[in-house]
């Protein structure tokens, strides 16, 4: 059982709280993906868990094996960097074949286990050459193959298509996914800050923000059900918008009042007082006319992306952006809008948690 378990791990670097009191658990063969920004400490955790780096408080199992204390080469782990790391001197061949040599396989074995897996990832005919000499793409198969070679328990790649340009990053995080969690079934850890990334290739994302974890879920349920402000902005493109305000009940009705302008909301929806609404600019209804209980805008601008135009509005301090339906036209002035019900959430205005 390659079962990883982090139990109130912490990482400080003297005063730096890199991760702080992490608990979480990554299933034997699943695919997890640590998502964070910059610097929310996903790298110290993968690091903790390869013996890279030493908790300062905390137990990481693998397996049923307390690891703290266990040296990186002992640990059943294979880890791949961003930079891939390859040594520049020796040929491709060289370079998977290098951790056999570490642990002194013999030869015949080492020969077979390195065609064996340049076989598996379509390299077999690049053996002889030197890293210099294959694309990106090419260089990191090799070093997937150096990892895979190994034959380890828990494979943990850190942001490892981030130096393909985006076509090939597409297709390598199909291959990838298909490699390790079809093929293989191999319990995968996999570190990254883009979002699209995660929700395409995971099982389950942990969420991270400054050291601590803020939510632990699959694609879908850190999309529709955010725990908390940060993931409901940091998934999703463009952001989900957040608006403050109160709730309020009037006449038998649930209102939304922002100040500028006033939502009725369903009347299920029992908070009261400020709060913050939030809804993605996917999931809002926009007319080009006045409707009964839309409210008006005045767009600052239109933005394309892809297909779709996103029209921007601002209220107050804060700028919306709402997806426009085909059929109202860009350069107009004015859009009626109103969040779909079924699909807005409140939060809590001091913690950011999800409320409704
Ligand atoms: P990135 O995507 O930029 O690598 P990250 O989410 O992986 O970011 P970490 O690299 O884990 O973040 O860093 C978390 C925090 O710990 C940061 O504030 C970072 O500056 C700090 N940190 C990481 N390694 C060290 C180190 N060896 N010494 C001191 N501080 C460190």
């Amino acid at each position: 059982m390659a079962r990883v378990l982090l139990k109130d791990v912490t990482k400080k670097f003297g005063e730096v709280v890199a991760v702080n009191k992490l608990n979480l658990e990554i299933r034997d063969g699943e695919f997890m993906v640590l998502l964070g920004p910059s610097g929310c400490g996903k790298s110290t955790t993968l690091r903790m868990i390869a013996g890279l780096e030493t908790p300062t408080e905390g137990e990481i199992w693998i397996g049923d094996q307390l690891v703290n204390e266990i040296d990186p080469t002992k640990r059943n782990t294979a880890m791949v960097f961003q930079s891939y790391a390859l040594y520049p001197h020796m040929t491709v061949f060289g370079n998977i074949e290098f951790p056999l040599r570490m642990w002194k396989v013999p030869k015949q074995e080492r020969i077979r286990r390195v065609k064996e897996v340049a076989e598996f990832l379509g390299i077999a005919d690049l053996l002889n050459r030197k890293p210099s000499e294959l694309s990106g793409g090419q260089q990191q198969r090799v070093a997937l193959a150096r990892a895979l070679v190994r034959e380890p328990e828990v494979f943990l790649l850190d942001e490892p298509l981030s130096n393909l340009d985006a076509k090939i990053r597409t297709q390598m995080r199909f291959e990838l996914k298909k490699l390790l969690s079809y093929d293989l079934g191999i319990t995968t850890i996999y570190v990254t800050h883009d979002q699209v990334e995660a929700m395409t290739m995971a099982d389950r994302i942990a969420v991270m923000d400054k050291g601590v974890l803020q939510q632990v879920g699959t694609p879908d349920e850190i999309f529709y059900k955010p725990a908390n402000t940060f993931v409901a902005t940091f998934v999703g493109s463009p952001p989900m918008n957040l608006v403050k305000g109160d709730v309020e009940e009037k006449d038998g009705k649930v209102l939304f009042d922002a100040g500028e302008f006033m939502l009725e909301l369903p009347a299920s929806i029992d908070i009261r007082g400020t709060a913050v609404l939030g809804f993605r600019p996917q999931h809002v209804e926009v007319s080009s006319e006045p409707k009964e209980g839309f409210v008006k805008g005045r767009l600052l601008g239109v933005e394309k992306l892809g297909v779709e135009s996103y029209g921007h509005i601002a209220y107050g301090g804060v700028e919306l952006i709402l997806r426009l339906p085909e059929g109202v036209e860009t350069g107009r002035e004015e859009v009626y809008w109103r969040p779909r019900m079924d699909r807005m959430y409140i939060f809590d205005p001091k913690s950011g948690k999800l409320l409704y």
